[in-house]
């Protein structure tokens, strides 16, 4: 089993040292639990692969993960930067101490305003299209800039077709046979060409396309380099890497995948003259996915049709079974090494029926009260969550050697009307 959690002396699941059950007692369900070291732990394993093999090496943290600022702060205390699709994210990782020099801001369809925001905050611009490079051109101040392009390399890979961002379907970046003709159009605009960058997509577990991309990308680069006498500071290959979500998926193994990266990249390096640019990766799953659990009490079995395990959390809470037909295992948290008996769907409490966490899932018996911990709820979980329902979004705390703290309340009811008007003429 490839699925990373912790058992405490009573048997029970233990996050950051903390006993799961106590974590929902004391802070209520539904609950994200965040294990500091674990995501320490994730840094530092990727940051290690990787720059063993390459001192020049660059992690930009894919912020739309988990933007919660007390895990970002983690990870601007190891050393990462950021990697920013908004201007949100942006403000977020700038509060979050993150200097502008270390946030890579990849807009897509941004507004000129945007591009304003990004431009005077002083962060690293990385060009979408054609449409984006000239009117940032327009805007005071960009003269002499230092920007990099994404550019679609054709290659596209990711656990579900909306996860895939490389490939003739793909709404991001500039493509690869323009790349030379939009380079020179950034030098004849008075940019600085710097830096180059493709991500292909997400949950990426076979390292074959990612290995392809990076041969395509480096190859532009090449051409880019040779045709336009651009120097690239920095080749920035995105994020995608994968954590296994089924307890028999495999691992991502990282060292190996590493050094096949920096092998092709030292290749190319070489064969193009490329003058030793930083290498860049943006994982954002990797780094926060299995470090956080989702716990929600169970409140209701109910032998219909089927049998069904309710719980207090729903799409709203955890979007990604209903939005990608994800797999998330599932644990009974004073038990979690139990055998398990019988087939259970596991439902959330919103009212359509594709709130599922789990369908026809052998689970150990399950009754009313029990806690369950949903896994790998660190990455596009919070981050997505809703309050569909009007029901407040949950509180998040972050646990390392037992010790709790609360990085996020609870929303209230007053949460759910926040920044609503009621016109006078409607008012009773
Ligand atoms: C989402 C995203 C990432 C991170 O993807 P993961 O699968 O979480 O590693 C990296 N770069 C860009 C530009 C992204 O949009």
């Amino acid at each position: 089993m490839n699925l990373h959690y912790q058992t405490n002396d009573k048997g029970h699941l233990a996050i950051g040292g903390a006993d799961a059950l106590d974590l929902a007692q004391e802070y209520g369900t539904p609950l994200y639990a965040v294990d500091e070291l674990r995501v320490r732990d994730n840094y530092r394993r990727v940051y290690q692969a990787f720059s063993q093999e390459y001192k020049k090496f660059q992690i930009f943290y894919a912020a739309k993960a988990n933007t919660n600022l007390a895990v970002m702060r983690i990870l601007e205390e190891e050393g990462s930067g950021i990697d920013a699709v908004s201007t949100g994210e942006i403000y977020t990782a700038l509060l979050a101490g993150f200097e502008p020099e270390r946030i890579l801001y990849t807009g897509n369809n941004v507004t000129t305003h945007e591009l304003e925001f990004a431009l005077n905050s002083g962060v690293r611009i990385n060009v979408d299209s054609i449409s984006q490079l000239q009117r940032l051109a327009e805007l005071p101040g960009s003269d002499g800039l230092k920007i990099s392009f994404r550019v679609n390399p054709m290659v596209g890979a990711g656990h579900h077709d909306h996860c895939i961002t490389g490939g003739e379907l793909s709404k991001f970046g500039i493509m690869e046979q323009e790349a030379v003709e939009v380079y020179n159009m950034a030098l004849d605009l008075g940019f600085r060409p710097v830096g180059i960058h493709t991500h292909i997509g997400s949950g990426i577990l076979d390292p074959e396309p990612f290995k392809l991309a990076v041969e395509v990308l480096m190859d532009v680069a090449g051409r880019v380099h040779s045709e336009t006498g651009v120097n690239f500071e920095f080749i920035d290959f995105g994020g995608g890497l994968g954590i296994p979500y089924t307890p028999d998926e495999p691992l991502l193994e990282i060292e190996t995948f590493a050094r096949e990266i920096i092998g092709l990249f030292k290749d190319k390096i070489y064969d193009y003259g490329l003058n030793n640019p930083t290498l860049c990766i943006e994982p954002g799953r990797y780094l926060v996915g299995d470090a956080s659990y989702l716990l929600t009490r169970v409140n209701t079995v109910k032998n219909s049709y089927r049998k069904f395990v309710g719980v207090d959390a729903g799409f709203n809470t955890l979007l990604r079974p209903t939005m990608y037909g994800s797999y998330h295992h599932i644990l009974v948290v004073d038990k979690p090494d139990a055998v398990p008996k019988e087939n259970l769907d596991v439902a959330g409490n919103i009212c359509e029926s594709g709130d599922l966490f789990a369908r026809d899932r052998l689970l150990p018996e399950v009754k009313e009260g029990d806690v369950l911990a949903i896994m790998n709820a660190g990455a596009y979980a919070f981050s997505m969550a809703s309050q569909y329902n009007s029901r407040p979004r949950p509180a998040e705390v972050l646990v390392k050697n037992k010790e709790v703290d609360v990085i996020r309340e609870r929303e209230t009811f007053a949460d759910l009307l926040y920044k609503q008007n009621l016109p006078v003429r409607l008012l009773k």
